[in-house]
């Protein structure tokens, strides 16, 4: 048994291949065998002389002293048969789960060797298959081969085994021309350079000169008394499909088709897609059919947001947020979650919404309900409401408005309810202004809106901008929600319908029917001009889409302008 105190570090490498141990044939590299007798020729990577006095056994080589304290002692496990990774899969990834468990006792941590082509994908499935790790594991490869003289291979494979002999990182980790990246976090953007990878949106865990920096701050923390779990389940019919200008409907159709049961949708700037109602149709169907669409933006750096109309049509299609994640990350992620035995669509809905392996970045609001699926956001509210003394009663006033909106609007009832239950008014606005309406209105959560309607939660709450919850739902598209409002009495104010007649047009030129309704359902007048004096019935006329004139003129004909908010 492996031991934190034991002056020898005992790692096992695993050897899959990669250009790493490659050999030339006919001007070709091909996967090499052999590598533990290359590097026991190669000082850097063993030290005989003190093998020999501890004889040590056959097949486990030394590191030169690091520290006069420690020595790092490792055994090359031979990968058979040795792959390129280009021909890697998640089967693949699972076995060195697998191997990583059987000898999870015995060493103080593991290093794979592996082709740097899919090694982002490596990284980021061991992650999750991995869980509750505490020792490293850490991926690593080259660009060119370790025999030849220029190569990058020696200090990445130093480095890697030096790392995980030496730091506690419990982690799965990518480590290249020094660097150590948390292995989900990162992507390969270079095929030739020896800085072959990058974490965009994670700063390294690790960084090594003549000094090595460890961001302790970001790495994540043990949970001892839990005992390490491989998960060999993984869902193989998964993919990714990348939007460009002018995708057509039918090719997303084709792609989306059974036997697939989850989809990295890889989406312009802040996980933007064309509003274009066919597309949306189709997205719509598949998530209808229990499909998860995972949103991940195709940028190398930044997030998915709700900033922008085109990505808000996109959620209300029924697609989730991968904020920051790299699309090997969501892919491996979706793989993890679909694998899980006996889950429910929305369990699996909820665990893809969890930051599960520090593979992304909540945004504060939802880094807040993080806590769903625990109880923690309950005794947070019962404990809050025990503060008598008036310092924790302003920590209480300043926390409770913030922790409710999270909760509506991640559509978490349970901890709506244990607010409501220790007596919170869950009208209260948090420092944007919005309310606890707002929030679930915008995330679509009927459940959720109709429980505060019940509580009589104000129905036409204006936030900082001067927003209803009426308003947030339209955008949604969220038409239960908006009939609900609509039955508490909420109506748009001036100040929102100001610019409604263009927005109509512009969703009548698209041919988006569920926007109109949409905004019919919230009470919005369809003849209001554009800014062009035409309305969007004009417009419909001029596109020809028989079938948006035909609803637009079945809503004009019952429509009746509706009472409007001052
Ligand atoms: N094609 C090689 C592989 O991924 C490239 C490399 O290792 O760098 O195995």
């Amino acid at each position: 048994m492996a031991r934190a105190s034991d002056p020898e570090r005992r790692l096992l490498a695993i050897y899959t291949g990669g250009t790493i141990g490659m050999r030339s044939e006919g001007g070709e590299l091909v996967p090499g065998p052999g590598l533990a007798t290359v590097l026991r020729r190669l000082p850097m990577f063993h030290d005989e002389h003190y093998a020999q006095a501890c004889q040590l056994p056959e097949d486990t080589l030394a590191l030169p002293p690091a520290s006069p304290y420690q020595r790092v002692i490792y055994t090359v496990l031979e990968w058979q048969p040795l792959l390129d990774s280009s021909d890697m899969t998640m089967a693949e990834w699972v076995q060195i789960a697998q191997t990583i468990e059987r000898h999870h006792e015995q060493y103080h941590g593991f290093v794979v060797i592996h082709g740097t082509d899919t090694m982002a994908f490596a990284a980021s499935t061991l992650s999750f298959v991995l869980e509750n790790l505490q020792k490293p594991v850490i991926l690593t490869g080259a660009q060119v081969p370790i025999h030849a003289l220029w190569n990058d291979g020696r200090e990445n494979l130093l480095g890697a085994l030096l790392m995980a002999g030496q730091y506690l990182i419990p982690e799965v980790c990518l480590f290249f021309q020094n660097q150590l990246f948390r292995g989900n976090r990162a992507t390969k953007v270079d095929s030739r350079r020896f800085a072959a990878f990058c974490s965009p949106n994670l700063p390294p865990l690790a960084t090594v000169g003549a000094d090595i920096t460890i961001n302790w701050g970001l790495v994540r923390k043990v949970r001892r008394k839990a005992p390490l779990v491989v998960h060999s389940c993984v869902e193989r019919d998964v993919g990714v499909l990348r939007l460009y200008p002018g995708i057509p409907a039918s090719l997303v159709r084709a792609f989306l088709q059974p036997p697939l049961k989850g989809v990295v949708l890889e989406t312009f700037g802040s996980g933007n897609g064309p509003t274009k109602p066919e597309l949306l149709q189709e997205l719509r169907a598949a998530v209808g059919r229990g499909l998860l669409i995972l949103n991940c933006t195709h940028c190398l750096q930044g997030a998915v947001t709700s900033d922008y109309a085109s990505g808000t049509a996109l959620a209300g299609a029924g697609l989730l947020s991968a904020f920051d994640m790299t699309s090997e990350a969501a892919l491996a992620k979706l793989a993890y979650v679909l694998g899980q035995p006996g889950l429910s669509l929305d369990d699996r809905k909820q665990l893809l919404a969890q930051d599960l392996r520090g593979e992304m970045t909540l945004p504060a609001t939802e880094r807040r309900v993080s806590l769903r699926g625990t109880s923690l956001g309950c005794q947070v509210a019962q404990f809050l409401s025990l503060s008598e003394n008036q310092e924790l009663g302003a920590v209480r006033d300043a926390l409770l408005p913030s922790l409710a909106c999270a909760a509506a609007h991640a559509g978490d009832l349970e901890v709506l309810r244990a607010l409501a239950d220790v007596g919170s008014d869950l009208d209260m606005e948090d420092f944007s202004g919005q309310t606890p309406l707002h929030a679930a209105a915008r995330g679509g959560h009927a459940r959720v809106v109709s429980m505060l309607l019940q509580r009589d939660a104000d129905v036409n709450a204006r936030d900082r901008d001067g927003l209803s919850p009426l308003l947030l739902a339209t955008r949604g598209r969220h038409p239960e929600v908006i009939k609900l409002l609509r039955a508490a009495g909420a109506c748009l104010s001036v100040q929102e319908l100001e610019d409604v007649g263009t927005e109509l047009c512009r969703l009548a030129s698209r041919g988006d029917a569920e926007g109109l309704q949409a905004w019919w359902h919230a009470g919005a007048d369809l003849r209001q001009p554009g800014y062009d004096g035409r309305h969007a019935l004009h417009v419909a006329e001029s596109t020809g889409n028989l079938e948006l004139l035909e609803l637009l003129r079945q809503f004009l004909a019952k429509a009746s302008p509706a009472p409007q908010a001052p």
